[in-house]
């Protein structure tokens, strides 16, 4: 036994002189080789533990055995290739469950063990779940493994409100299958299409088939619409059907101009003029073009487009080219104010029915 910092490290020998094949699980006692395992075990008095665990390699002798050389196993002391002892492990385990992966490891960290989240985690999904004993109302439904490539099925047990099982695959077979070993199913709560129905006929003839919680609601809703559809008809035979405003075509559709816009606009059209006039008089007394721009805070190519175009810039309006979705999202917000405004203005009660039946 050995200390170094907040380490301890205990060499421990198994002096056992057989040990039983993994296969045969006859005793062997002819040594093949010693072989050494480094385990973590629980700590003690705030150290951490280390055993150096010395254990043999075995030869099985027994006719007829496909596993010839073995190394020894302590079952109840340590797994097979486990990293930690079995007392450790189920230490950690009883964290993870009391608590969760971060928390876990904060408090094991209290508590002079050093593990980490994802080890906590791991050995909570590596337990075994126990096989449902008792299922009486079963719930089952599609399960994606992969989102709308693989799917299989979800048992769930509807009292504990647990997923009790996955099958691999969304067969009539495979879930009738399940229910057969369970007969003690008094309810299966299905969603409204055949193959689970047909499941349900098979394997648990016994049980009765209700709709689950969703498909409830929906057949509800839907009974509700038809019954509203069926009311409105009869009680208003001759209302006219409402005008439906004329959708203009998306390419040709312009957005109303805005008043200030168009301000700014004849305001820089003016200012355009000026200019241009200016430049007519200073070219007139044979200023230079570099000059006349300088003096009238425009650039040089300006003045020769002017000169070139021989009249005054900007009466023609620029037009951007537009996007297709810029101009079909600037004529749904346009139709949608048009229905808010139509939606909401002050309308008679016979007309304020009529919308709100066609909505
Ligand atoms: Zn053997």
């Amino acid at each position: 036994m050995t200390t170094r910092d907040d380490l301890l490290c205990v060499e421990v020998v198994s002096t056992r002189s057989s040990s039983r094949g993994p296969l045969c699980l006859q005793p062997a006692m002819r040594i093949h080789s010693p072989y050494t395992r480094v385990l973590a075990d629980v700590p003690c008095g705030g150290l951490q533990v280390q055993l150096v665990l010395h254990v043999r390699k075995f030869f099985c002798d027994t006719v007829g055995c496909p596993r010839k050389i073995f190394t020894e196993r302590l079952p109840i002391f340590v797994q097979p290739w486990a990293r930690m002892t079995t007392r450790f492990s189920q230490v950690l385990q009883a964290l993870a469950e009391a608590s969760c992966g971060e928390l876990g490891a904060r408090l094991a960290g209290r508590l002079g063990i050093r593990t980490s989240p994802t080890t906590l985690l791991r050995l909570v999904m590596a337990r075994p779940s126990a096989p449902p004993e008792h299922v009486s109302s079963l719930g089952i439904d599609d399960f994606s493994f992969r989102r709308r490539r693989t799917f299989g099925t979800i048992l769930v047990d509807v009292d504990r409100h647990q997923v009790i099982d996955l099958l691999p695959e969304r067969s009539v077979k495979s879930a009738a299958d399940w229910m057969q070993s369970h007969p003690e199913i008094r309810y299966v709560s299905r969603d409204r299409g055949n193959d689970y129905a047909q499941a349900t006929r098979d394997g648990a003839p016994q049980a009765r088939a209700v709709a689950d919680r969703f498909h409830v609601y929906k057949n509800l809703v839907e009974a509700i619409e038809a019954a509203r559809a069926r009311c409105y008809k009869e009680s208003s035979p001759n209302l006219p059907k409402p005008i439906e405003p004329q959708l203009p075509f998306v390419k040709e559709w312009r957005p109303v101009r805005d008043p200030a816009h168009e301000q700014q606009h004849a305001a820089r059209l003016a200012a355009n003029q000026e200019h241009f006039e200016s430049r007519m008089a200073l070219q007139k007394l044979g200023i230079p073009q570099q000059e006349i721009a300088r003096r009238l805070g425009v650039t040089v190519r300006t003045i020769q487009n002017w000169n070139r175009r021989g009249s005054c810039p900007g009466n023609k309006r620029r037009r951007k080219r537009r996007s297709l979705a810029g101009s079909l999202c600037r004529l749904c917000s346009h139709q949608m104010e048009a229905r808010l405004q139509k939606r909401f203005s002050p309308v008679s009660r016979d007309q304020r029915e009529g919308l709100s039946w066609n909505r």
